[in-house]
């Protein structure tokens, strides 16, 4: 079951997961991974993602996978709310290109919203550097412990 992708064992996720790619980390556990998106679209941007299943999107995930997907990804919320104390949380996932999806393992957004401030476009823009997102990954981390 798909909207068009097959699963590709190279997509950047699963690189981020195997440690090829850098990424800046809220929450590992033997099963998931939670880490700050690059292209931050608002303060405390972040995604959950599995790392065993090859789930594309939302269609295809076994229901075991799910279930501690929506765990980790409500943890995560429950952090970034403590931490950084938005005034809403977007909890976004994207199945398909059509529907927005660039990385074709499936992922759980954690996006805050903060009053009086624009939520930026989706996956576009300058990436953001370690640096600037390890001070915030600390506070999330720090939430969460
Ligand atoms: P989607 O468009 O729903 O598939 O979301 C993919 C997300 O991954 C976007 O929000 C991108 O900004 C983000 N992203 C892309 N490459 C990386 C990366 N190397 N590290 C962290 N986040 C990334």
């Amino acid at each position: 079951m798909s909207l068009e992708n097959q699963y590709d064992s190279d997509n950047i996720f699963a690189k981020i997961i195997r440690g090829e790619l850098p990424s800046v980390k809220v929450l590992e556990t033997e099963k998931i991974l939670a880490f700050m998106d690059v292209f931050p679209q608002s303060k405390g941007h972040c995604l959950i993602i599995h790392k065993t299943s090859e789930a594309v999107n939302f269609l295809d995930v076994e229901p075991q996978a799910l279930s501690e997907l929506m765990e980790a990804t409500q943890k995560v919320a429950r952090a970034v709310n403590d931490s950084l104390k938005p005034d809403g949380i977007r909890i976004l996932q994207f199945s398909g290109a059509r529907a927005g999806q660039t990385v074709f393992h499936l992922h759980f957004h954690v996006l805050p919203v903060y009053e009086g401030v624009v939520v930026a476009a989706h996956a576009s823009g300058k990436p953001a550097d370690a640096e600037s997102l390890e001070p915030i990954a600390a506070d999330i981390r720090a939430a969460l412990s």
